[in-house]
């Protein structure tokens, strides 16, 4: 009998009580399904890390939650002569993958190897494929989200055959899909190959509402390091120097993103106006002797330091600073900018995945909403941001925490922000226990939730086109998240998940409030 169990989210914020099945290997997960009795009226979630802060993460309550051992895992073998290719033109090559690797371990493994992913995004805590089900991306336009790294996707799953339920497992890939069809069959007889442009860009990104996915193809390149610099300026002077192109466009740079303060600061004899830190990463030669620094710049030394102090506690850090910046939010913000201004004057050098890793998420805890707009309209949606911080500044509502402004390639993957246009992701982190001061005080609860609702109001609808993150929380309702992605995406995404899923086993409480 599988032992109960508490799931929490990374935050403890959302707990489910319900029943723990650990699973070592494929086969394992395949002998267990089928030996479910009336497996039709069950349900059943994989579950990594929980860093996803939509309830897509959660389990359905007194049902299963199914994890793969990461520390026991027994990969499925691998035929070394499957792949059609062994390294692509460009020098890339397939890699495949268990599903429950964290981010971490796998950029180890993989620089072990000489190898590397081409982007990541800013932290390395979940599991890959947790990362990869939900659009996860980082930032510049050498890539759309970390889906469209992905070349094949193994997935087991209960589908309808003959009117029963059916265990199966699925290999899926695009139509000219890496993998040799007859030597592939010729040694694996309970997993089908589904090569399908069609079907695989409905599958990656899956939400886990298709079935459990246990390992994947991972296209990587050779290692490789990057060199970080920062400047921070006013924002209207970047605008303006980026429209007149004395600023290199962050739109069409391999590697560029921006932390805009979430108030106005005042330096010197300047009006007080929004502070814009821009990082730029360029790739540059492995240095001789090719020691790798992990990053430790201003803000990650800052949040480390409060952490100590706090008894090594991402929530007591969290309330910490929302309890001094609530009250006092222009201070707050002023050490927040000063942080970022200590960040200009460094350069970071080393190993891609080390760069990469930005966020600061192992010390403080935030929740955040992420919306991404359509590319072409991303500085307008900036100065509509500033304009409704304004307002909230008004109203006594800070989410004190500057935000990340991110930029994606255009991908093929359904259900992503970036699906069929490149975009720009605004990332509102809010500390955890931020409230309304001065004025009606209200719960942190709601004011985080008016704080969040408010900003991603600015950038959902036809405007700006914006789509919120779904592996992120989020306070837009349903009929608006649909209408942000399209019905028509909304309902292939269904389409296929019921030719995967039929009887909604692996559904969980975001993908049924949002009808999918
Ligand atoms: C500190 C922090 C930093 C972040 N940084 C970024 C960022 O830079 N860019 C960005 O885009 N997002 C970012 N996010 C969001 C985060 O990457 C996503 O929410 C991600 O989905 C969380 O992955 P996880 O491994 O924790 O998965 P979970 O949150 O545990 O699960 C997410 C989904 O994946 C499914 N899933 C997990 N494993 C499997 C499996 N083996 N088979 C089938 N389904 C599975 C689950 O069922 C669930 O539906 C960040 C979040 C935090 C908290």
């Amino acid at each position: 009998m599988p032992e109960t169990f508490i799931w929490t989210d990374w935050l403890g914020a959302r707990q489910t009580s319900c029943r723990k099945l650990v699973v070592k290997s494929r086969d394992q997960l395949v002998a267990l399904l089928r030996n479910t009795p009336a497996i039709a009226g069950r349900r059943f979630h994989a579950f990594s890390t929980g860093h996803a802060t939509s309830p897509v993460a959660q389990p359905v309550s007194g049902q299963f939650a199914v994890w793969l051992d990461r520390d026991a895992w027994i990969s499925d073998p691998q035929g070394a002569d499957w792949f059609k290719t062994e390294v692509f033109p460009d020098g890339t090559r397939p890699v495949w993958v268990p599903a429950n690797k964290t981010i971490a371990s796998l950029n180890e493994w993989l620089d072990r190897r000489a190898l590397a992913l081409g982007n990541l995004g800013s932290y390395d805590a979940q599991g890959i494929y947790g990362a990869i089900a939900t659009g996860t991306h980082g930032s510049g336009m050498v890539s759309g989200p970390l889906a469209d790294f992905v070349l094949s996707i193994d997935l087991t799953c209960v589908v309808q055959s003959a009117g029963a339920a059916r265990v199966r497992s699925f290999r899926i890939e695009p139509t000219d899909g890496i993998t040799k069809r007859n030597r592939f069959e010729d040694d694996v007889f309970d997993v089908e190959l589904i090569q399908d442009d069609d079907v695989f860009h409905k599958s990656v990104v899956s939400l886990g509402a298709l079935g459990v996915v246990t390992g994947l193809v991972l296209r990587v390149r050779p290692r490789f390091w990057l060199k970080e610099t920062r400047k921070i300026l006013p924002w209207a002077s970047y605008k303006k120097s980026v429209l007149d192109g004395t600023s290199p466009d962050p739109t069409k740079h391999l590697y560029t993103d921006l932390v805009l303060t979430a108030l106005p600061v005042k330096v010197k004899h300047q009006t007080a106006a929004h502070q814009v830190l821009v990082t730029t990463r360029e790739v540059v030669p492995m240095p001789a002797g090719g020691a790798a620094p992990d990053r430790n710049d201003a803000r990650s030394r800052s949040a480390r330091a409060k952490w100590e102090a706090n008894g090594h506690s991402t929530i007591e850090t969290a309330l910490h600073l929302s309890g001094l910046g609530s009250r006092a939010p222009r201070f707050a913000n002023k050490c927040a900018f000063n942080r970022l201004v200590d960040d200009a004057k460094e350069t970071f050098t080393s190993k891609s995945y080390k760069v990469f890793r930005s966020s600061i998420g192992d010390w403080v805890a935030a929740t955040s909403g992420e919306m991404g707009v359509a590319e072409n309209h991303w500085i307008d949606a900036v100065d509509g941001l500033i304009g409704e911080l304004k307002k909230l500044d008004g109203d006594g509502l800070h989410p004190l925490s500057p935000i990340g402004i991110r930029f994606q390639k255009s991908s093929k993957h359904l259900l992503t922000q970036q699906h069929n246009r490149a975009s720009t992701t605004f990332e509102t982190p809010i500390l955890i226990g931020a409230f309304r001061h001065p004025g009606s005080p209200n719960s942190s609860a709601a004011s985080m939730k008016e704080i969040l609702g408010r900003l991603e109001g600015v950038l959902i609808g036809a405007t700006f086109q914006g789509r919120p993150h779904l592996g992120q929380r989020s306070e837009i309702d349903v009929a608006r998240t649909r209408t942000a992605y399209g019905a028509a995406t909304f309902d292939a995404f269904k389409a296929n998940r019921m030719r995967f899923d039929p009887y909604g086993i692996f559904a969980n409480p975001r993908t049924t409030e949002l009808g999918l």
